[in-house]
C-alpha cells in the first residue's frame, strides 16, 4: 500500500494542472494515468484557444480567467507554442455579415474587444479563404497553443514539484470506507490517500458509476487532421459560418434559428455536425476540423467525419486542396448539459472530488485546478465554485438546470 495526501486520477490537462497547483501549495500529490500525459482528448486537440465563441455569463467569465492563465503558464513553462493570435469566423453573404455586426455588438457588451472585418481586411488575415466572402468577425483574445505540448510540459512541471507520476497504471475502482473515500486500486495494487480528484476526462463516468452516481455528461467526439507544411502564413484562428450553428454563443437575439448557419451539406450527415475551422502551427502545418458527435467512446475516425470535413474545408479553403494528409484522428470529450465543467465534492463521500466534464479543456483546465485549491480551502479563487456543482446534474435539478440555460445545445463543440 502507498500513500500521499492527495491521488489525481488522470493525466489529461485537467489532471495535470490540478496535479501542479495542490503540488504547489505543498501537498504530496501523486498522478495516476493509465497511458501517457496528453493520451486523451487533451493531447488530440486542435489547441483552440476560441473565447468569442463562448457564452455570455459564467462560461465566458471561465474562458476569460482561462486565457489569463494559459498566457501566464506560457511564461513559466517550457514552451507549448501559445500564440495569442486572435480569432475570426468569416461569413458568405452582407446578409449575414449584418447579423455578424449584432454579434459583435452584444460580444463588446459582454466585454470583449471584438469587431467586424471587411473582405479586405479578413483576406489580409487569412489569405487562403475564398476570396468571394463577405467579412469576419474577429477577436484579439482568441489564442491558439499546442496542447500536447503543454502536457508534456506540465508533466515535467509535476516532476519538478514533486508529484509522483504513475504512469500506464489504470484506476479500476475508489476505494471507500464507510462514508469515506480513503484511495484507489490500480494496477492490481491500493494507493492510500486523504483525498481523491477524479480528473479522467469521459472515462471518469466509468469510474463514479459503481459509487451510484447518475450519467453527468455524453461523450462527444471530435475529429481533427493534419497537412503538411504551406507555402503560405496566417495566424489566426479561423471558423466558417457553421460556428454560428454549432455554438449556442451566437443564438442572440433575432438568432433563434440553429440551422441558419448549419452546413450546406447537413442534411446528408444526420449523425454529424461539423464546425469549420482551422489554425496554422508555427511549422506551417495546417490543423483542420471539425466533425462531432455523440455516438458512443468511440475514439476512432469516421467516414461521414472524414467526408464533410475534408469537403467543406477544402471548398472554403481551396488551397487546401493540394496539401498532404499526415494525420487525422478522433478523440472524445465528455459534454455536460450546459457545457460547464464539474468541480465539486461528491456528497455522502468525504475526500472525493470530481474535476471533469470539461469540453473546452484549454481554457477552463488552469481555472479549474484553482477551484479545486479552493474546494479544498488551500487558497481563494475569483471564480465561485457554484456554477461547477454536481448536484446541478442530479435528477431532481434537471428541470430547474434546464430552465437555467436558454439556448443549451448537446452537441457542440469544445
Ligand atoms: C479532436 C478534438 C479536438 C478538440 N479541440 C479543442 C479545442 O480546440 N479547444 C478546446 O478547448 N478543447 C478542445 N477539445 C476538448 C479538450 O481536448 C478537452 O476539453 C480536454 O482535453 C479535457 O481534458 P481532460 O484532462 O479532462 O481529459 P483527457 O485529456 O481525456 O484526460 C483524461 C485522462 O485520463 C486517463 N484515464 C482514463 N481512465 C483512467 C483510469 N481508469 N485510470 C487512470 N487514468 C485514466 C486517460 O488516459 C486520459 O489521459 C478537443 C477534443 C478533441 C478530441
Amino acid at each position: 500500500m502507498r500513500s500521499s495526501d492527495i491521488i489525481v486520477v488522470g493525466g489529461g490537462t485537467v489532471g495535470l494542472t490540478t496535479a501542479c497547483t495542490l503540488a504547489e501549495h505543498g501537498l504530496k500529490v501523486r498522478l495516476i494515468e493509465s497511458h501517457s500525459p496528453g493520451w486523451g482528448a487533451s493531447g488530440r486537440n486542435q489547441g483552440f484557444l476560441g473565447v468569442q465563441t463562448r457564452k455570455s455569463g459564467v462560461e465566458l467569465q471561465l474562458a476569460l480567467f482561462g486565457r489569463e492563465l494559459v498566457e501566464e503558464a506560457s511564461l513559466r513553462l517550457s514552451s507549448f507554442s501559445f500564440r495569442p493570435c486572435g480569432g475570426m469566423t468569416v461569413f458568405d453573404t452582407e446578409r449575414d455579415l449584418e447579423f455578424a455586426a449584432e454579434f459583435v455588438s452584444q460580444r463588446n457588451r459582454d466585454g470583449l474587444p471584438m469587431e467586424v472585418l471587411n473582405r479586405d481586411q479578413a483576406l489580409s488575415k487569412c489569405p487562403i479563404v475564398r476570396h468571394d466572402i463577405a467579412g469576419a468577425t474577429w477577436n484579439p483574445l482568441d489564442g491558439h497553443q499546442n496542447t500536447g505540448e503543454l502536457c508534456a510540459a506540465l508533466a515535467a512541471a509535476a516532476e519538478r514539484l514533486g508529484v509522483e507520476l504513475n504512469l500506464e497504471i489504470r484506476v479500476t475502482r475508489i476505494l471507500l470506507e464507510g462514508d469515506a473515500c480513503t484511495g484507489v486500486e490500480a494496477g492490481g495494487e491500493e494507493f492510500r490517500a486523504g483525498t481523491v480528484v477524479l480528473a479522467a476526462g469521459v472515462w471518469s463516468q466509468g469510474l463514479v458509476e459503481p459509487l451510484g452516481l447518475p450519467t453527468l455528461f455524453a461523450p462527444l467526439r471530435m475529429q481533427g487532421a493534419l497537412t503538411e507544411p504551406g507555402p503560405w502564413r496566417f495566424e489566426p484562428i479561423v471558423y466558417g459560418p457553421s460556428a454560428a450553428s454549432v455554438y449556442p454563443a451566437f443564438r442572440i437575439p433575432g438568432n433563434d434559428d440553429p440551422s441558419r448557419f448549419a452546413h450546406q451539406d447537413a442534411a446528408r450527415y444526420p449523425d454529424t455536425m461539423l464546425l469549420e475551422c482551422i489554425a496554422q502551427r508555427p511549422d506551417g502545418r495546417v490543423l483542420m476540423g471539425c466533425p462531432l458527435d455523440m455516438l458512443g467512446l468511440k475514439d476512432v475516425t469516421s467516414t461521414a467525419g472524414a467526408a464533410w470535413m475534408f469537403s467543406a474545408l477544402t471548398s472554403r479553403f481551396p488551397e487546401l486542396g493540394a496539401m498532404a494528409i499526415e494525420r487525422f484522428w478522433a478523440g472524445v470529450a465528455p459534454m455536460t448539459k450546459d457545457s460547464l465543467p464539474i468541480i465539486d465534492k461528491v456528497p455522502g463521500v468525504d475526500g472525493l472530488i470530481l474535476n471533469t466534464g470539461h469540453v473546452f479543456g484549454n481554457l477552463s483546465s488552469f481555472p479549474g485546478a484553482r477551484v479545486v485549491a479552493a474546494l479544498l480551502g488551500l487558497a481563494d479563487c475569483k471564480l465561485s465554485s457554484t456554477p461547477f456543482s454536481l448536484s446541478r446534474l442530479l435528477p431532481d435539478q434537471e428541470t430547474a438546470h434546464r430552465t437555467d440555460t436558454p439556448g443549451t445545445d448537446e452537441r457542440r463543440h469544445a
